[in-house]
């Protein structure tokens, strides 16, 4: 453990004094939506060259105030995580493999030249927000606290390097189940003009730019009635979603899934596949290409598709389009079955075998 001796910080505390009352905050929990309402508090630790990382706070939500040279209004350095904290039916609060996010905070930094924040710093801006905003947590089926973490170059200059003042922000939102009545298989966009990533680029890192690049083609997956897009690397081999990764399943059990530098390596995927490992399945992570994918389907070779990501969980896919083609996606009960096994673990339903829960 890099962070081991490691002296926590000390966090000042300043309370929200217009904090939502118990009754406003319990009518968004009713109905919290994703991603537009917010908690009462938010976590800040500044970083500078010489400094390191120095003042940690919890303040109130609020506004950000930002010179307008800042650098990462123009250069785009800046990196964030999605992690999300469940309410177990006798209140306790847990995230899930937290550790893996903080680490993969750290490898984004790395790419885009910020400093690592340590995972041990990580993990305890989460317990200081959900300390003072744990009420924010819903009890409702499949809800939870959405948890963004984020980092961006602060220092006004506009020369291009690294920026020497960063900050580091914790923000939670409050998330209503993704898919109300049940979970709905998605149609899949092929996006033929754009790509998502190159080689060498930033496609592994969870930074702003590559989400700004993939609204132009997300926007054509919506102009042809797809919910979400799929992105090739140049040779013809399968990526990712805009926000989630891909899994295939062989007709022999085998579960495959793309292997390349350019996509983000989700946490969600991870844990999924473990669990398909655990129930004696075989998992490969390969490059499997655009014409292998619909070869399979046709062929019946390839009997599941489906998408994973936090947000969202596991999605089968239901419907692949491109240009010219309209490929039905096969069905069946594996995604589901490894969905429900992943959020009982997560909602303290189903024993925890991998120590995968953190209490908050
Ligand atoms: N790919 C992309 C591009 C994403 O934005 C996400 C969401 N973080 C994922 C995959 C899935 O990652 P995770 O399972 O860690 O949420």
């Amino acid at each position: 453990d890099p962070d081991a001796g490691l002296a926590p910080l000390q966090f000042t505390v300043t309370k929200n004094l217009a904090a939502k009352s118990a009754s406003e905050r319990d009518q968004v929990l009713q109905n919290p939506g994703f991603g537009t309402h917010f908690t009462d508090h938010m976590v800040d630790i500044c970083w500078s060259v010489g400094g390191g990382w120095h003042r940690p706070r919890v303040q109130p939500y609020g506004p950000i105030s930002l010179d307008p040279a800042a650098a990462v209004l123009h250069y785009g350095q800046e990196i964030f995580e999605g992690i999300k904290a469940y309410r177990h039916a006798d209140g306790s609060i847990h995230t899930f493999r937290p550790d893996q996010n903080g680490r993969r905070l750290q490898r984004s930094a790395r790419r885009l030249a910020l400093p690592e924040l340590p995972v041990s710093y990580f993990l305890q801006s989460i317990r200081e927000l959900v300390a003072v905003d744990g009420a924010w947590v819903p009890n409702g089926d499949d809800q939870s606290l959405y948890l963004r973490p984020f980092m961006f170059a602060k220092e006004a200059f506009l020369g291009v390097r690294p920026a020497h003042k960063v900050a580091y922000y914790l923000i939670a939102s409050p998330a209503g189940a993704y898919f109300k009545g049940g979970v709905q298989p998605v149609s899949i966009w092929l996006s033929e003009d754009y790509a998502r990533a190159a080689k060498g680029g930033t496609g592994s890192a969870k930074t702003g730019g590559n989400y700004a690049a993939s609204l132009l083609p997300q926007s054509e997956a919506y102009e042809n009635e797809c919910d979400q897009v799929v992105f090739l690397d140049p040779e013809g081999n399968v990526e990712e979603l805009g926000g989630m990764n891909v899994v295939f399943v062989m007709k022999d059990g085998t579960l495959v899934t793309p292997q390349s530098e350019s996509i983000l390596e989700g946490i969600t995927r991870d844990s999924i596949l473990q669990l398909a490992v655990d129930r004696g399945h075989k998992v490969e992570g390969r490059a499997i290409s655009l014409a292998q994918w619909r070869e399979g389907v046709a062929s019946g070779d390839i009997v599941e598709v489906f998408a994973c990501g936090t947000a969202a969980v596991v999605t089968p896919i239901g419907v692949l389009k491109g240009k010219d083609f309209f490929d039905v996606q096969p069905s069946g009960p594996l995604a589901l079955s490894l969905r429900e096994e992943l959020t009982d673990i997560q909602y303290g339903r189903r024993e925890d075998r991998h120590g995968w829960l953190v209490r908050l």
